[in-house]
């Protein structure tokens, strides 16, 4: 199906604005369709932004969100996530991904990297709300089953080698919940199939030193040896990399997904992403779950995460607004199996059309810092992913009450199963 959508005023990956008329095709942007096209739309200088892409993420957790507060990390997770997580149902899994999908296209994301279980209801949940993603099954051995988990992975990645919205990908969840084995065996799967591999590392403070404590090596030397950086992978938080890891990463070509808010919220640090820049390491961004978050909204990850370098870098000129749009769009088409992030012939076709005549984007005149600094995803009137609308003022794929009253009536069963 062609679609030509007139009047649009575009922006690049430099942040720089240009009135053009955009053509898609089976799915991609295109240099021009005849002018027969089935489907005409003036979007009268609307701006149009690439789709966002979200990183990291775990995608059902939304069910979680707000549940306790301004408690530790060990408690948070055993006394709250742990509990609720063994009793999960498989339609608690789809009703939580299908309300964090809702929110991220609401917030202009239209492409997700997502670990969790249940990944079929996680994959049925992105195709109902019309949203791209890599969903990879999480595996850990150390509760046992690592095995099963491996080939539910494997399966799943077959099952969509050729989906045009959902890949499989592997995700070995931590160094400290799988064994180097079972780590190991997790990265030749993903060399094996050439999927994208993502994992958890150096998140805490504490990391470092339990896993040197527990085998006298350190993680990322580790990793290294297992062949577990490499162009395809994405490290979540990073948050306490050294310069001469940094240098490791940037010279393996992997990606490392930047998610500040979570990190901060949980008291885990700050990723030295102004060091990580200077090394030239392929940054993205990450929202993690909406119950380390609580939101899901890559807006807020931009604004805090430049204002947070700059405070413990204390230099205002790190992380340019060129920089820090691109790791929240084309950054991430160098790991991911999707060409995404940018409007450009041949790529995807994944936008998010933007009203102009908003508070957070005035004046008009210095829009550029508005997209960094101000923007209020409210003024997102429309989403198209891989050619299609799936937002126009409100979710053309799903049905936003019925969702929710499912939603609710999910977290008080699971409540009432404790
Ligand atoms: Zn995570």
């Amino acid at each position: 199906m062609k679609k030509v959508l007139k009047n649009c005023l575009v922006v690049d990956e430099n942040l720089n604005f240009e009135k053009k008329d955009l053509y898609v095709e089976d799915g991609r942007f295109v240099d021009f369709a005849e002018e027969n096209a089935e489907d005409v739309e003036d979007l009268k200088g609307a701006l149009v932004l690439p789709g966002l892409v979200n990183t990291h993420t775990h995608a059902p957790m939304s069910l979680f969100r707000g549940i306790a507060e301004d408690v530790e990390l060990y408690e948070w997770l055993s006394t709250y996530i742990f509990p609720r997580e063994d009793k999960l149902t498989e339609e608690d899994v789809y009703i939580g991904s299908l309300v964090s999908f809702m929110e991220m296209i609401k917030n202009g994301i239209t492409t997700f990297v997502d670990m969790y279980f249940f990944q079929d209801a996680v994959a049925q949940a992105a195709k109902d709300v019309g949203i791209r993603g890599v969903i990879t099954r999480g595996l850990a051995d150390i509760s046992g089953n690592g095995g099963q988990k491996l080939k539910e992975c494997e399966d799943f990645i077959k099952a969509h080698a050729n989906d045009p919205l959902i890949r499989g990908g592997v995700g070995p969840h931590a160094l400290y919940t799988c064994s180097n084995d079972y780590f190991k065996e997790a990265v030749q799967l993903a060399h094996s199939t050439d999927s994208l591999l993502t994992f958890h590392l150096l998140e805490s403070p504490l990391e470092r030193e339990d896993y040197v404590k527990r085998t006298g090596m350190e993680s990322v030397d580790f990793l290294d040896s297992i062949g577990a950086f490499d162009e395809r992978t994405i490290i979540a938080h990073g948050t306490h990399f050294n310069e001469k890891e940094l240098d490791l990463i940037a010279q393996r070509g992997a990606t490392l997904s930047y998610n500040p808010i979570s990190n901060a919220k949980l008291g885990n640090g700050i990723a030295p992403i102004h060091l990580a820049l200077s090394k030239k390491v392929n940054v993205t961004l990450g929202t993690d779950s909406a119950a380390s978050n609580n939101s899901l909204n890559l807006f807020d990850e931009i604004k805090f995460g430049v204002l947070v370098q700059r405070a413990i870098s204390k230099d205002p000129t790190v992380m340019k607004m060129e920089e820090v749009f691109s790791m929240a769009t084309k950054n991430a088409s160098k790991p991911l199996p999707f060409e995404v992030g940018k409007i450009e012939s041949g790529m995807l076709a994944d936008l998010v059309v933007v009203n102009t005549e908003s508070l957070s984007l005035s004046p008009n005149e210095y829009m550029k810092s508005h997209l960094i600094y101000s923007f209020d995803t409210s003024a997102i009137k429309k989403v198209m992913v891989n050619g299609e609308w799936v937002y126009d003022e409100g979710f053309l794929n799903v049905d936003f009450h019925e969702v929710m009253e499912r939603f609710e009536k999910a977290v008080s069963s699971l409540n009432s199963r404790l």
